[in-house]
């Protein structure tokens, strides 16, 4: 089975049409990758009827100037996010704590960092919530993420131990890969490297998750998972695009309806 990401998200869509939450998007400098995921946040607003803003900063702004951006969108925004990543000159975890964590809806924020780590209601990370909106139930299956990115690998661990799954978290210093891989219910790969999972390293039957967003020789667009020989082994499988990615969007506009009702409240 073919898990359609892009259809899942639409249901989700669907589900928040007619919302008057209001979105603040950061961008600083022009990275071209970062340019298309801010037009598609802003594309995606519009399609729920969430109100957007974007403020393009240039490359040179200084880290004082992305703070002040923040404090001034916050009178008007519900949900602010600071697209990744950031130019190396500005102190990325004071912009990330400079976001109110009431509005923080890529849960970057070490509040509600802390809020993930010890179960509390609240804001969730986008992608790791988009793989749980793909999985259902986990209670039980051992889950086995490659990475270990505060974005991706971290979060998704925790939330799928909170789901009562038995997760094993493996990473470039992991001896012996394919020796967890293959033991894996439901794999998850957040790598970057093209054709990194190949289907010696999967149980006949595994859930496949493709969290990589690459590009192949050619340039085009795949994920981490050699797809045709893993898909003939697994039972289910994201494609890449097509999979995680559009999650990870519908989860950013499911969590600013969710500021925003916890605001009004
Ligand atoms: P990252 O910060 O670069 O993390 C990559 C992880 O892969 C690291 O933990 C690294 O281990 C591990 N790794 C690298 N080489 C490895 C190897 N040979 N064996 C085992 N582990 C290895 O990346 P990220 O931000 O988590 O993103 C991962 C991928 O997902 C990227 O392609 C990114 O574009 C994509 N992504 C997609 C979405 C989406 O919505 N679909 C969202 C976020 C990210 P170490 O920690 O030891 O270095």
């Amino acid at each position: 089975m073919i898990i359609d990401g892009k259809a899942i998200a639409a249901q989700v869509k669907a589900s928040l049409q007619g919302s008057d939450a209001k979105l603040a998007v950061i961008m600083v400098g022009d990275d071209p990758a970062s340019s298309v995921y801010v037009r598609n946040k802003e594309r995606a607003c519009a399609e729920v009827g969430i109100r957007s803003c974007s403020r393009r900063l240039p490359a040179t702004a200084s880290t004082k100037e992305v703070i002040a951006s923040i404090a001034e969108l916050s009178a008007w925004a519900d949900g602010i996010l600071v697209q990744l990543p950031l130019p190396e000159h500005i102190d990325g975890k004071k912009v990330l704590g400079a976001i109110p964590p009431e509005k923080d809806v890529d849960c970057f924020h070490p509040y509600n960092i802390g809020k993930l780590l010890t179960g509390e209601a609240g804001l969730r990370p986008c992608t790791p919530a988009g793989i749980l909106h793909l999985l259902g139930d986990v209670r039980g299956k051992h889950c086995v993420i490659i990475g270990r990115s505060n974005i991706v690998g971290k979060p998704l661990a925790l939330m799928l131990l909170h789901a009562n799954a038995t997760v094993t978290v493996c990473h470039s210093k992991t001896k012996d890969l394919a020796s967890y891989t293959r033991q894996a219910d439901v794999l998850i790969s957040a790598v970057g490297k093209p054709r990194f999972i190949t289907a010696d390293m999967v149980k006949p039957g595994a859930v496949v998750i493709d969290v990589g967003i690459n590009r192949d020789e050619n340039g085009k667009l795949c994920g981490d998972v050699a797809f045709e020989e893993v898909a003939a082994k697994a039972s289910a499988i994201t494609p890449a695009p097509g999979g995680v990615g559009p999650m990870t969007v519908a989860m950013l506009l499911k969590n600013t309806v969710e500021a925003a009702s916890y605001q009004k409240r």
